[in-house]
């Protein structure tokens, strides 16, 4: 993670990135920007990080062989990138971590995040009760009614959820929110940004967290089957579980990488040029220009931009995106289930079901890695109702 090239200086991945947000955050982008730079070139910081991915989310993940499944798709064979089994449950706690670490580094013991559908808010909550922080966690309205037991384990966790009214009141509203609370209390507060989005440093900063993913992945093939995979998979809705396992491969090109998106938020697959929440990436907008509302099944798949680093990684052709609907997700979702005993998260259901495809036009002799980024325990409500379940 300390040999990267990209970005650049500027906080640019080629025409993709940058910083482009009013005057008044320039400087804590700066003041940002200048911690991270230290805290990388300073082996303790990573020392402690590893030392509490290990100890405290339990990392590694382990790289598990799905034969079950790979015999009923009867192609190639299939091995899940376990993140399910971190701690609280997804890959956003590696991310937490890092920062939340970043920050008390800087002196601030004031975080504040964003969260829609509550994931993020939860990773987030939980890593500042872990380092005795101030946590306060921004959430739309709307948000607030559908994740009521999300919002309940924050406050378990020692969060102050604030609601927010404006827009649409829901994640981009949210956004905007805690920005406009960083800006006024920067001197104090970090704001700890979920995904690999947002002005630079953060799209890179976030990638380099959650590309423990991939390093470990890696080191497991090797380990384990003494060859790299053909193909990568992950779900793909800001973009940071999909960078993260993608990240440590980018040079092996060998092998394949396709992320996936939900068929309504499909950003990279149908969306075009734009800036949102301070990047320019592609984006999902009408002819004025103006976003658009997104929908998905997967709560974390629902956002209408996407990191300007997979933006790049599609114009230059080393990864490829496609877009899964609510109905072949859910099928995904049963897929896993009822092969391998593991309940899997919406978001990733549209990476096991793309895998699955995928696999059934393979040799047996290939081999998928699929990110599997969370557990579905948070998702049951949803797939209830969507089965038709009281
Ligand atoms: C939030 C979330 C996602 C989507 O976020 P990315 O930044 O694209 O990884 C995917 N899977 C799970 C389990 C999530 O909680």
């Amino acid at each position: 993670m300390r040999d990267r090239e990209l970005p650049d200086e500027q906080g640019y991945f080629g025409p993709w990135g940058g910083k482009f947000v009013p005057e008044t955050l320039m400087s804590a982008l700066a003041e940002l920007e200048r911690a991270y730079a230290e805290a990388c070139a300073d082996a303790s910081f990573w020392q402690e990080f590893d030392s509490l991915c290990h100890h405290y989310i339990g990392r590694p993940t382990p790289l598990y062989f799905a034969r079950r499944l790979s015999e009923r798709i009867g192609g190639a064979q299939i091995i899940l990138k376990r993140e399910d089994l971190a701690h609280t449950g997804a890959h956003k706690i590696n991310n937490a971590l890092g920062q939340g670490l970043l920050a008390r580094r800087m002196g601030k013991r004031r975080i504040v995040a964003e969260t829609g559908a509550g994931q993020h808010g939860v990773a987030t909550a939980t890593v500042c009760a872990l380092l005795e922080m101030e946590c306060i966690v921004y959430m739309g309205v709307e948000d607030i009614h559908r994740q009521q037991m999300n919002v309940f384990r924050m406050k378990l966790l020692g969060a102050e959820v604030r609601p927010v009214s404006s827009g649409s009141r829901t994640l981009k509203d949210a956004i905007n929110e805690a920005i406009r609370d960083w800006v006024t209390n920067v001197r104090t507060t970090h704001y700890l940004l979920g995904s690999v989005v947002g002005p630079h440093p953060y799209p890179m900063m976030v990638r380099d967290f959650q590309s423990i993913i991939g390093r470990e992945a890696r080191e497991q093939m090797l380990a384990t089957y003494q060859r790299l995979p053909d193909y990568i998979v992950a779900c793909v809705g800001g973009g940071s579980n999909a960078m993260g396992i993608f990240y440590p491969f980018l040079n092996d090109h060998g092998v394949k990488l396709i992320g996936v998106e939900a068929y309504h938020s499909a950003s990279l697959t149908v969306g075009e040029p734009g800036v949102l929440h301070g990047t320019r990436s592609y984006l999902l907008q009408d002819k004025h220009g103006q976003v658009s509302s997104t929908h998905s099944i997967a709560p974390g798949l629902d956002y209408p931009g996407v990191g300007p680093e997979h933006s790049y990684l599609k114009d230059s052709g080393r990864a490829e995106y496609v877009a899964v609907t609510d109905d072949q997700a859910l099928e995904g979702f049963q897929m896993l289930c009822e092969t391998e005993g593991i309940i899997p998260a919406l978001e990733p259901s549209h990476a096991i079901y793309y895998a699955a495809l995928l696999a059934k036009g393979l040799p047996r002799e290939k081999v998928i890695v699929m990110n599997l980024s969370g557990r579905g325990d948070k998702d049951l409500e949803i797939v209830a109702g969507a089965m038709g379940v009281r």
